[in-house]
């Protein structure tokens, strides 16, 4: 499904990179799609074929009102001529915002739940009213993440990132960082940057890698200084650097994922984290579609494709 082989890696070339000795250099997952998360390709990949192959004709998900999760799910159904529901989070205004009107455009179907009735997404009840409600239908999990989409996480890292030693990449539930550990190999350390605040990350992937069985053959990472206030936060410090990275690479980053992660490789650089002689590989999973939604919300523009 739309997953070009190979996507590019791109040099970065700095001088504050440079004076450090490392490399750095970015798998542009972004360009898969201009406004469909990159890794949300990945994560649906296997979970389409599933639906598909046990005859479902509905996909159901849930997320917040600027989710990449629900823009995704709404194109990949779409694309793959299934029905879809979006169980959305919070009030029926949101339903004009540039992420929800998009996934209607798709043909998603939205339904709106307060925030108390959301929280028990996961319960047997919620579940089989939904059901009875909407019928027959193949149910992908807040964000996306389950054993389907790791599988397809897992195909990330191609035989052409073997050269690095390091691999970096946002976490929101973890499934891209569940499935990049799966694939890592000896020599290299996967550093995950939280966009949630909080030290429950650390002990959330844990539970995520032991429960899909992930051993991964090199080190492991996770960083949550970096998340700027919150999920879906945002300082003015990394604006200027989503702005900064823009004039100097021409590549845009999202406010929510890709800015706080790449802020935070380049604050590490700086703080000489990384050996001299370390390649490091920036995972950019894309995001984009939610820089028009950010701008409608806070009147800041960031750069696009
Ligand atoms: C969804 C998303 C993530 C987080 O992926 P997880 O697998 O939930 O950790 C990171 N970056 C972007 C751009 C996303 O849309």
């Amino acid at each position: 499904m739309l997953i070009p082989e190979p996507v590019s890696i791109q040099s970065l070339f700095s001088s504050e990179v440079a004076e450090k000795s490392v490399e750095v250099a970015i798998l542009r997952l972004d360009e898969i799609h201009p406004l469909v998360s990159g890794n949300k390709f990945f994560k649906l990949k296997y979970n389409l074929q599933a639906a598909q192959k046990q005859g479902k004709r509905t996909l159901l998900t849930f997320g917040g009102a600027f989710s990449n999760h629900i823009y995704a799910t709404a194109f990949a159904a779409n694309l793959a001529e299934l029905q879809s529901i979006g169980i959305i989070r919070g009030e029926e205004t949101n339903r004009a915002n540039p992420t929800l009107a998009q996934a209607q455009k798709m043909g998603m179907q939205l339904h709106f739940v307060d925030r108390e009735t959301y929280r028990k997404k996961n319960s047997s009840d919620f579940l089989e009213n939904l059901s009875a409600q909407f019928g027959d239908f193949y149910l992908i999990p807040e964000g996306g993440t389950n054993a389907m989409a790791i599988l397809g996480t897992k195909e990330i890292l191609a035989s052409s990132s073997a050269e690095f030693t390091h691999i970096c990449v946002p976490i929101g539930t973890g499934g891209t960082f569940a499935g990049l550990a799966a694939s890592l190999q000896r020599h290299q350390r996967l550093i995950g940057f939280s966009s949630l605040k909080g030290e429950f990350i650390h002990d959330e992937v844990e539970a995520l890698l032991s429960r899909h069985q992930i051993y991964p053959e090199g080190s492991l990472e996770i960083r949550n200084e970096y998340h700027f206030g919150g999920y879906g936060k945002h300082k003015p410090a990394e604006i200027e650097f989503i702005k900064w990275f823009y004039a100097k690479f021409k590549i845009p980053l999202d406010p929510v994922y890709t800015g706080k992660m790449v802020y935070g490789v380049w604050d590490l650089i700086a703080k000489d984290h990384f050996p001299p002689g370390s390649k490091i590989l920036l995972v950019h999973t894309g995001g984009l579609q939610g820089n028009a939604g950010f701008k409608a919300k806070t009147g800041i523009d960031l750069p696009t494709l």
